[in-house]
């Protein structure tokens, strides 16, 4: 048995054969092809890409039908990508140059790119590279003549895995035999990781090698929680996945049932459950999975949506105003562009490579440097909060209270002007801070003085906190929310928030794992906000849970020293008392990461 470690995207567990698809139909020789080949080669060309944006136009179409129109725009990138004149133009150029076939001189010109795209180094176009390996894969494949494999035949359960897959590749995925994937590269923020959440199809993905380690028909459990593949799994792990998938499957349709109930737990906390979003018709899941608003709608997926336009400030109004509209009474945080760093990058915004960018210009940092587009943000919440009452604004990345006071400045300017031009905006919108740089964190008491809400954004707290690149594999072995200065920090957050009595809520992943979010709980916090699919498990831990027999386990801010390992110990085994086998195994689950 091989147990191989990578990174998990859309939660599920996954038993099935392997199917390894390796890209055999895009490998291409250097043909002479002479005088005579040369148009004909050109021609090949040319008819191989605009089957490509047909197949491509397919997909889209497909996409929109079965997950909905926001997703489908990733593949109009991909139709821009085979408009690019460079492409089109530089494969006419090399292959009367070079009198060779149009594969060759297709897969030269592409390489070219790939070479510049991550040689440029930043995530735009890390992300671009993706995008035109994925559409250049499909122009090859149509020039050998290879047939798209359909899937169609297949008769047993499978687990797809490969070295690289394209968005594209994911929507041929939704197969009722094909349980999940696992590749060598990928991360989180890809637009494959989003397409494989969209479709709730368990994945691992930046395991660097396992195309080179499995073969097609050994048998592969995927288990997207912690990011595991085991490959030719022992009887026994088999079994405890087998029931664990078993068990996962039943226990989720169960907690979906009952998501109308109020999220109080049994001792009485009345818990807020809030929805984070990535593009506004995720909404709808959100509501019917129980969602009582959103915690956090990130809107650089509206940028992403409209490169390499940015937004105008008419998109950005209506886009609020559609999703507040929906949201009746609930609220709608809308969160102010956090491009950069580790983000999706926008072309707009492209400049030199930056050493590191998660410590670089993103976030507000960003917005104040580049004040027109966050201008045409501002107009446009403002209008929108000014008609629907339950728009709250939210700034992400803010260092501390120096900073906050430039945001509230360049705010209270963009007033000034609407003020003179007669438009009509709030002039008194809830304003919130996203906590989740430590300093901010150190002077969360004098920021709760000037904030109407704070929401700790943990993914990135962790991050600069411990000093751990949340991207990097040699050291998410440090990565411990409960580490006991992080448990610290964050009761020194909370309490800033309660003394101030303002809303304080945790929208990073924290929240949607049952372990931490007890521990934010059993910390003070009574909001939490999550990825929808979350949302009916972390209401039924709450439901089940009494948070008095939580008391003495972590211990007073004070005297925390270095009890973490122990309080997270100590958790896991009270949470086993109140819950049942089957609850805590779904819940809690023996295959997560201690
Ligand atoms: C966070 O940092 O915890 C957060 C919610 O923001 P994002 O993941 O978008 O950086
Ligand atoms: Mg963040």
């Amino acid at each position: 048995m091989k147990a191989l470690k990578g990174i998990g995207v859309a939660n599920g567990i996954a038993i099935g054969k392997a199917l390894l698809i390796l890209d055999e139909d895009t490998v291409v020789f250097d043909e002479v092809v002479g005088d005579s080949g040369v148009e004909r080669e050109i021609e090949a060309f040319r008819s191989a890409v605009d089957m490509a944006k047909s197949q491509i136009r397919a997909i889209k179409d497909r996409v929109k039908d079965k997950i909905g129109e926001e997703h489908a725009f990733i593949f109009d990138t991909h139709i821009l990508l085979l408009e690019d004149r460079t492409l089109v133009n530089e494969t006419v150029n090399y292959i009367t140059k070079n009198k060779c076939n149009a594969a060759w001189a297709f897969s030269e010109v592409l390489m070219n790119l790939l070479k510049e795209f991550s040689a440029l180094g930043d995530s735009y176009f890390v992300e671009r590279g993706n995008d035109l390996k994925d559409v250049g894969k499909r122009v090859l494949k149509i020039l050998r003549g290879a047939k798209e494999f359909g899937f169609t035949n297949l008769q047993n359960d499978v687990i797809i895995i490969g070295s690289d897959f394209g968005p594209s590749n994911i929507t041929r995925f939704d197969k009722p035999h094909i349980k999940g994937f696992a590749s060598d590269v990928g991360a989180q923020t890809t637009h494959t990781a989003i397409i494989a959440k969209a479709l709730e199809l368990p994945a691992v993905v930046g395991l660097h090698d396992v195309s080179k380690r499995v073969n097609s028909g050994d048998t592969i459990i995927l288990d997207s929680f912690a990011g595991k593949v085991f490959v030719n799994p022992n009887t026994e792990t088999l079994e405890k996945y087998q029931k664990l998938m078993t068990i996962y499957d039943e226990e989720k349709a169960g907690y979906r049932k009952e998501i109308r109930k109020p999220a109080v737990s049994l001792d009485g906390l009345e818990i807020e459950l809030l929805a984070n979003i990535e593009l506004p018709n995720e909404a709808d899941g959100a509501l019917e999975n129980g969602a009582q608003g959103i915690g956090l709608y990130r809107t650089e997926f509206l940028f992403l949506k409209h490169s390499p336009e940015l937004p105008t400030e008419a998109i950005h109004y209506e886009t609020y105003c559609e999703l507040a509209e929906k949201l009746g009474d609930r609220p709608l945080t809308i969160r102010t562009l956090d491009l950069g760093g580790d983000k999706f990058f926008h072309r707009t915004f492209r400049r030199e490579k930056e050493a590191n960018p998660v410590m670089g210009l993103r976030g507000v940092r960003l917005c104040l440097a580049r004040s027109d587009i966050f201008r045409d943000q501002l107009r446009a919440v403002l209008r929108a909060a000014h008609k629907y009452r339950n728009i709250r604004i939210m700034f992400p990345l803010l260092s501390g209270v120096k900073e906050w006071h430039s945001v509230k400045a360049y705010m209270h300017k963009v007033m000034d002007e609407m003020r003179e031009e007669g438009t009509e905006f709030r002039e008194d919108p809830k304003l919130g801070a996203m906590i989740e740089v430590p300093s901010a964190a150190m002077v969360s008491d004098f920021l709760a003085a000037e904030m109407d809400f704070f929401s700790i954004g943990t993914n990135d707290l962790l991050q600069y906190f411990l000093a751990i690149d949340r991207a990097n594999d040699d050291v998410s072995y440090l990565y411990d929310p409960f580490h006991p200065g992080f448990v610290r920090l964050l009761s020194f957050i909370i309490e800033a928030a309660n003394r101030h009595g303002i809303d304080v809520s945790c929208c990073g992943e924290m929240a949607s794992s049952p372990l931490y979010a007890s521990l934010l709980i059993k910390l003070g916090l009574r909001r939490l906000s999550m990825n929808p699919a979350s949302l009916p498990i972390i209401h039924h831990m709450i439901r089940s849970l009494d948070f008095v027999k939580l008391e003495n386990l972590v211990p007073a801010t004070e005297s925390v020293g270095p009890t973490g390992p122990k309080t997270r110990a100590a958790f896991r085994e009270a949470l086993k008392t109140m819950l049942t086998a089957n609850d805590y195994q779904s819940l809690i689950g023996e295959y997560a990461d201690d």
